[in-house]
């Protein structure tokens, strides 16, 4: 199986075979110091600052994104939410749910955000910016230097889901002044879904620790104040901790930039290899982890599914609008300039039986 999809996404062998092993007691101090490991090369991979905390949630990225929505925003909030897409549209009903006041900056399927489109909400007492860096339905990569200035400049707490961008395009949460950053497991940090990830700066801190929240296993108090010893409030996915751990340990090794780098070597070397193939690159502006494109006279689910059913190859389909529009080609996992011409390959067998047309 070749595994192109957005997540879960290909893991190496090492990964795999922790994976397979059995799974400890976590109240020990090794298990401790495991975490702690992960809580110091997530600082580090997220420019985060040296007191900023990092949470471990057991439960996917959507967990997190709606812990943060529970416990860093209130009724005295006013929210901008950029919504380009399936996951922007998240944040909406999670700020409806939780009775978030918000305004919604409703972008098109693909469309870039400029910098003009948020001056009508500058000087109008918002308190908060929620985007997600990458919008991975549609493929949109948000500029998060110009999202920056514009926080900056209205004194906005800033709300980054990056669970599909860390790791795949470069983000320092203090140089670009990110206040919570989110991440999954299942991205570009290529291991099991089941946990995602809270980094957190000062303020967030702060304003956890004001906030009282309606809910026994979202409160991250709780998880705050166990953290602290390197530790969580109920039991954690274990398994996948480790998977984790590994994992930021090779990251480590070969550099946080390097890893960015070949994910971003990927994207490029796909999008030139599609030049001459019938298909148009959807987003105006585009992540390194995903390529979405659009096809010209056949469904786009229709690739999807003859690629997986008689080459063994997954793509990622779209649904909704975009099903029969829009399929996406990732550039995360454990996966080779060798992987991408195996499915190059395979869309030109597609061309010459005229199937992609
Ligand atoms: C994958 C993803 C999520 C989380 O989805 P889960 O299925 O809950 O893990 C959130 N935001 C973005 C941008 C994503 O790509």
């Amino acid at each position: 199986m070749f595994n192109f999809t957005v997540g879960p996404v290909q893991m190496s062998e090492e990964i795999c075979k922790i994976g397979g092993e059995q799974v400890p007691y976590f109240r020990t101090s090794e298990f401790s110091e495991l975490m702690k490991e992960n809580e110091y090369l997530m600082r580090k991979f997220t420019g985060a600052d040296t007191n900023a905390r990092v949470l471990f949630i057991t439960g996917s990225g959507t967990a997190s994104m709606e812990a943060a929505v529970m416990n860093i925003l209130t009724k005295d909030d006013k929210a901008l939410v950029i919504n380009g897409g399936s996951f922007g549209q998240r944040f909406v009903e999670l700020c409806q749910i939780h009775k978030i006041p918000y305004t919604e900056v409703k972008l098109d399927y693909g469309q870039r955000l400029e910098e003009e489109r948020l001056e009508k909400y500058t000087n109008e007492r918002y308190t908060c910016l929620i985007v997600n860096a990458h919008e991975t339905s549609t493929g949109v990569h948000y500029d998060l230097d110009m999202l920056h200035k514009f926080c900056e400049k209205n004194r906005l707490l800033f709300i980054v889901d990056a669970i599909s961008s860390f790791l795949a395009d470069p983000i320092d949460m203090k140089k670009q002044g990110i206040d919570v950053l989110i991440a999954g497991s299942q991205k570009a940090l290529a291991v099991s879904p089941g946990i995602s990830i809270l980094v957190l700066s000062d303020k967030a801190v702060k304003r956890i620790e004001m906030n009282h929240v309606q809910s026994l296993y979202f409160d991250l108090k709780l998880a705050l104040k166990n953290g602290e010893r390197g530790q969580t409030p109920f039991t954690p996915a274990v398994g996948i901790l480790r998977q984790i751990h590994q994992r930021l340990i090779m990251i480590d090794e070969k550099g946080v930039d390097n890893e960015i780098n070949h994910v971003h070597e990927l994207a490029i070397d796909f999008r030139n290899r599609i030049k001459d193939l019938p298909v148009q690159i959807f987003s105006e502006e585009v992540s390194n982890a995903v390529t979405a494109l659009r096809t010209k006279n056949v469904s786009a689910k229709k690739i999807f599914d003859v690629l997986k059913d008689e080459y063994g190859i997954w793509v990622c389909p779209n649904g909704g609008e975009l099903a029969d529009k829009v399929f996406r080609v990732g550039h995360i996992g454990y996966l080779t300039i060798e992987d991408n011409i195996v499915l190059i390959d395979a869309l030109k067998d597609l061309m010459k039986r005229k199937i992609l047309v």
